[in-house]
């Protein structure tokens, strides 16, 4: 005999599994930070990583950077907003390597002072589609990358056919980044530190699902474990 209970479904804590292909891949070690973890658990956790991948998922709270919700919002969780932006902090304190995708990069915005478009359909306004109709492992739109900058380094390119799964883009910039990768329509895709001594990257596409067939994406992850070893 089963018993049915009613009421929402239970909370889960998970990630994509080629976040943590694409970190075993390029020599580290994967460890997950559930947004259920408390202050305390949260510190001891960071105290043993040497760097930070900040995954993509549902929208930060605007409240956040000061805004009513927009209408298409979703996935609001703010136990993991908490968690995700003490841990940018938390990295930035200790030098750790950031390696921000997607939501990620929206998160390492708004944890350091900046705001975001939250429908970038509606506001900016883009005929350009980043909710992409084709497989997560193809690219569908260009982006121009600064040449001079630190991520363009790291790709080895300074354009580059990226996925896009986003309807959130970062709108003003936060205290101390640079954006240094655009789509056509001039959205942001790219954000690094303006100390260019740190390696802190946020991309606003998703190089853990095109490793297999990217090179610059693949880089991306060596080059954040090798800055995690030193
Ligand atoms: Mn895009």
């Amino acid at each position: 005999m089963s018993i049915t209970v009613g009421g929402a479904p239970p909370e889960h804590a998970y990630v994509n599994s080629s976040y943590l292909h694409a970190v075993q891949q390029a020599g580290g070690v994967p460890v997950l930070l559930p947004p259920q973890l408390s202050g305390a658990s949260l510190s001891r956790l960071l105290r043993g990583l040497d760097g930070l991948v900040l995954t993509g998922g549902g929208d930060v709270d605007p409240a956040l950077f000061g805004e009513a919700p927009h209408p298409k919002l979703y996935g609001v969780a703010p136990s993991r907003d908490t968690v995700e932006t003490t841990s940018v902090r938390v990295a930035l304190d200790r030098r750790l390597p950031i390696l921000a995708i997607c939501r990620g990069v929206q998160v390492l915005n708004v944890a350091l002072g900046g705001t975001l478009y939250q429908d970038v359909g509606s506001d900016p306004g883009t005929s350009l589609r980043h909710s992409q109709d084709g497989p997560r492992d193809q690219p569908s739109h260009k982006i121009a990358i600064e040449p001079a900058s630190r991520l363009a380094e790291t790709l080895g390119a300074d354009e580059i056919e990226v996925n896009s799964m986003h309807h959130q883009a970062v709108k003003q910039l936060g205290t101390g980044l640079r954006a240094v990768a655009w789509a056509p329509d001039q959205l942001v895709e790219g954000l690094e530190l303006t100390d260019a001594s740190r390696f802190v990257l946020g991309v606003q596409w998703h190089p853990e699902e095109l490793v297999a067939e990217s090179e610059p994406a693949r880089r991306l992850f060596t080059a954040l474990v090798s800055h995690a070893r030193v």
